[in-house]
């Protein structure tokens, strides 16, 4: 069992649409492990499997009790009431925005057994939920912060840019 690399932005593959994850193999079992070993526990944050490369319905989240891993999630139901709170991404390393978001969500999804779970959250779980279910669909964070924000981040992004492209040299 490794920890796997995860990936910065602009990595092409934090843009692709993942897809549906039509049986749990044991790839699938070992993958869940892996990334669930690559976030530790207690950090209240999220991990979606684009963000170490694999471009399937699969996500990790973490509240601070243990880790729930969820396959092929799907927003049922948002609230109409949104918040504002701070968001980061393991992705964008450093990277800190205000992001409106509903205050709550009704999840459907299954487990690592392949049940069906239905779960209901609010406030920074449901926020977690949002952002973890965002990836899956290639969209950022960064995309759904205001113009006054984006120019508060600018600078870090064209940073991590220029860092990813200057890694991809190097591994040629
Ligand atoms: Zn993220």
């Amino acid at each position: 069992m490794n920890k796997l690399e995860i990936r910065k932005y602009p990595d092409p593959v934090l843009k692709k649409k993942a897809e549906e994850v039509k049986e749990i193999t044991p790839e699938i079992r070992k993958l869940i492990e892996e990334m669930v070993l690559t976030i530790g526990e207690g950090k209240g944050v999220g991990l979606a499997a684009p963000q170490v490369g694999v471009s399937k319905r699969i996500i990790l989240f973490e509240t601070g009790e243990g880790v729930t891993a969820l396959i092929n999630p799907k927003i049922n139901k948002k609230s109409k009431k949104q918040f504002i709170d701070i968001e980061g991404c393991l992705s964008f390393p450093d990277v800190w925005v205000k992001v409106k978001r509903p205050e709550r969500v009704e999840v459907e999804a299954q487990d690592i057994l392949g049940r069906k779970i239905q779960m209901e959250a609010s406030m920074m779980a449901s926020r977690v939920l949002q952002h973890e279910l965002d990836h899956l669909d290639g969209v950022l964070f960064i995309e759904r912060i205001n113009l006054l924000e984006k120019l508060k981040v600018r600078d870090k992004l064209n940073k991590l840019k220029k860092k990813y492209a200057s890694n991809r040299k190097s591994d040629k």
